[in-house]
């Protein structure tokens, strides 16, 4: 993983201004890494900030597995993702497997403003890291 991250931001509805405050607070150091969004919540980061964000398709319509797939090519090193555990979304499964994914690759994963902000103030936030990746290969029939 490169000192130079590929961080991707998802909102859920009700949780889109904790994230963009979350970004606006920290637009600092996200400027100088790479940034992809879905759809609606990156439209909505693109309004409010002067970043540039590559915008996948909207959650419900497939971003949320647009990224579990660039998780799956290892083209992702950061999750921020603030689900809302309040209202039940169309796209639950889709939700599910891009969590599932994250794990699995060991992907930087933060769901709430504490873990983020403790996340983008590591020191590892800004140098090269070498994820120690469990082998599941092996459990593959
Ligand atoms: P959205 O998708 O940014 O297009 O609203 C978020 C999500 O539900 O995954």
């Amino acid at each position: 993983m490169k000192a130079v991250k590929r961080i991707a931001l998802v909102a859920h509805d009700e949780r889109k201004k904790d994230l963009l405050a979350w970004v606006q607070h920290h637009a600092d150091t996200l400027v100088r890494h790479t940034l992809y969004a879905t759809g609606t919540t990156g439209k909505v980061i693109e309004a409010h900030c002067d970043l540039a964000i590559h915008r996948l398709k909207s959650g419900p319509l497939g971003g949320d597995q647009q990224l579990g797939a660039m998780i799956a090519n290892e083209e992702l090193d950061v999750l921020i993702f603030f689900w809302d555990p309040m209202t039940a979304q169309p796209h639950d499964v889709d939700v599910k497997a891009l969590l599932r994914m994250s794990v699995l690759y060991d992907v930087a994963v933060a769901c709430n403003r504490a873990t983020a902000d403790f996340l983008i103030s590591s020191a590892l936030f800004q140098t090269h890291y070498e994820p120690v990746r469990k082998d599941f290969s092996a459990l593959i029939k």
